[in-house]
């Protein structure tokens, strides 16, 4: 399937809300649809637009936000991801997560955790849990923490897992930290 013929992207693409910029190979492609009224609806719409029976793709739709994962027979993949309108935070932690889904399917992993490096967390969301909806849930987080800092603690959204999935990002960061200066201490010896 021609997917840039449909408006997906390939090479240099940001990842929204985690605002991530990766380079993607020529048979990965990705598009951001952004807001839209109506999930189901558009979900329905890309389908018929595109002509792809349901057997070629995987929605992940929470209700909130959707992320579209089509497959060809050639080998291609590609990623669309959409919103629905809820507040400035519920729409940057959307996004996130619906981005995070888009880095898994695309094999954009080892980008994904060396911007969770550079943000200072020693975390691997793909290793560490089974359930790719809690690896997406760690992209609606740190999409937050660019944004917001650990203002993001006083975020009201968060319900008790969240919270969790909060905890486990920061104490990575002090352990990471921590890691750090016993190495450094460590080589002061
Ligand atoms: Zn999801």
């Amino acid at each position: 399937m021609d997917f840039l013929k449909f408006g997906f992207q390939t090479g240099k693409v940001i990842l929204p809300g985690i605002d991530l910029e990766v380079t993607l190979p020529s048979n990965r492609f990705f598009r951001n649809d952004g807001i839209v009224d109506n999930l189901r609806e558009h979900t329905d719409k890309i389908y018929r637009d595109m002509g792809i029976s349901l057997d070629h793709a995987h929605n992940l739709d929470s209700g909130y936000a959707a992320s579209n994962h089509l497959l060809d027979n050639s080998g291609n993949i590609a990623s669309v991801i959409y919103i629905q309108d809820f507040s400035k935070y519920d729409n940057l932690f959307n996004y996130g997560h619906e981005s995070t889904h888009a880095a898994h399917i695309l094999g954009l992993e080892k980008q994904f955790c060396g911007m969770l490096k550079h943000e200072g967390f020693s975390l691997d969301p793909f290793i560490r849990f089974k359930d790719r909806e809690v690896i997406a849930d760690i992209g609606g987080v740190i999409a937050l923490y660019k944004k917001f800092g650990e203002e993001i603690f006083d975020y009201k959204l968060f319900d008790s897992k969240l919270i969790y999935l909060q905890r486990e990002l920061f104490a990575s960061k002090r352990r990471g930290i921590g890691y750090y200066i016993n190495s450094v201490i460590r080589s002061l010896y």
